[in-house]
């Protein structure tokens, strides 16, 4: 007797009776209708700023799981450029407002939200409400109670819910999360990162106003920092305690500008992280263990990054594309129904670390973590 006496087809016209029992039936059942047809996930970029312009639009040719196919822009002049570089059809752009009408494009299975953070949210619950899958970028958004909100979207469409937290994608730092938790130095004791920038936009620029940044540098690029301790260790900080300092509070009015910050770890490792929007960029972290040491330097850029070890090695792959591999990894779960290494949960949990760092920092106290 066959172990699955249903053909894919059959289980998923059954199981999507039976409703909400099944998990990520709909992730199933749009994955399937995909490879059924023998195509790649359509993705449908929302906000077409820098990062989708230069990075996600010429990473979404490089695909093998997915296509660009639409675009979401309140800019006609946007619409029109990327329609005549990429071909998009115009049965396939749309407008903030016109975000409800996704639901009647079955060649869009995935909306990439690359807007200002404080409107992911606000994307993803219309994607999720047009039954699309939603890749949101970094911050997942500008406070936990956002995060959630989105989540439960999702959760409520049956969609799944990613955040574009690219390094999670690039060989250099997957050995770090494997020399700390195959202990190669031993237990890990101190972990140290940072990421700074120099901001050098125009004072009107949407970074620099918390209703649509939600904070400054912690958010933007500290993030980086934060994630890599928690992918390292593999833990949950339980204390957190952060100083701020800035040095132009005209520029910075609105959101932080430099930050340094502490965390424990329920095992007893500790990190001291830093973070800036008016430094020289560099983007590094380290792990000390109890026999020896790995550090990327630099660890979370889009490429170049490397590292060496206390016994001399180097850390050195091939550069990946970590805006494809992503995406690539997203199409995946969404068609095999596996879970994301990098799901909304992920981005919630760094959300409330960051706003635990702005209490402590606001309270001068260290604040625990449940
Ligand atoms: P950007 O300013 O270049 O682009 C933002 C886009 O959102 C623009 O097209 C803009 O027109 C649109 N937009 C829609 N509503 C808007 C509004 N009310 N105000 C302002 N703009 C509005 O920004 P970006 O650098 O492309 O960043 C977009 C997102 O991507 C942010 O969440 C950012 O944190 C993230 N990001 C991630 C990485 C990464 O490496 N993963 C790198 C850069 C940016």
């Amino acid at each position: 007797m066959k172990a699955f006496p249903q053909s894919r087809r059959e289980f998923i016209r059954t199981a999507a009776l039976a409703g909400a029992s099944v998990p990520f039936i709909g992730a199933l059942t749009s994955g399937a209708r995909a490879a059924d047809a023998g195509r790649k996930l359509g993705f449908a970029i929302c906000g077409l700023g820098n990062l989708s312009t230069h990075q996600i639009a010429p990473a979404l040719q490089t695909t093998k799981n997915c296509r660009l196919v639409g675009i979401i822009t309140g800019t006609p002049a946007k619409a029109a450029a990327w329609k005549q570089q990429y071909g998009i059809p115009d049965n396939c752009i749309y407008n903030y407002d016109t975000m409800d009408k996704l639901a009647d494009n079955p060649d869009i299975d995935v909306v990439y939200v690359v807007t200002p953070n404080a409107l992911h949210a606000e994307y993803t619950i219309k994607a999720a409400k047009a039954g699309k899958h939603v890749l949101t970028e970094k911050p997942m958004e500008a406070s936990p109670e956002k995060c959630q909100e989105m989540i439960d979207a999702c959760k409520a469409a049956n969609r799944m819910l990613a955040v574009g937290y690219r390094s999670r994608f690039d060989p250099h730092n997957q050995e770090c999360i494997r020399l700390a938790r195959e202990k190669v130095f031993g237990d890990l004791r101190v972990v140290e990162a940072g990421f700074e920038i120099h901001l050098d936009q125009p004072p009107s620029a949407w970074r620099f106003h918390k209703a649509l940044a939600g904070g400054g540098a912690l958010m933007d690029v500290g993030i980086y920092a934060l994630q890599a301790t928690r992918y390292i260790t593999g833990e949950e900080p339980i204390l957190v305690s952060g100083t701020e300092t800035k040095t132009d509070a005209v520029k910075f009015a609105e959101v932080d500008e430099t930050i340094v910050w502490h965390m424990k770890f329920p095992s007893g490792v500790v990190a001291y992280c830093s973070t800036s929007y008016n430094a020289a960029v560099c983007g590094r972290y380290k792990g000390v263990a109890d026999r020896g040491w790995f550090e990327l330097n630099p660890g979370f850029y889009y490429t170049g990054n490397r590292g060496v070890r206390s016994d001399g090695q180097e850390i050195r792959f091939p550069q990946v594309d970590q805006f494809a591999a992503e995406m690539d990894d997203f199409a995946d779960c969404i068609m095999n129904n596996k879970p994301s290494r990098v799901p909304g949960e992920e981005g919630l949990r760094d959300l409330k670390i960051i706003t635990a760092i702005y209490e402590s920092i606001r309270t001068g106290q260290t604040v625990k973590l449940g």
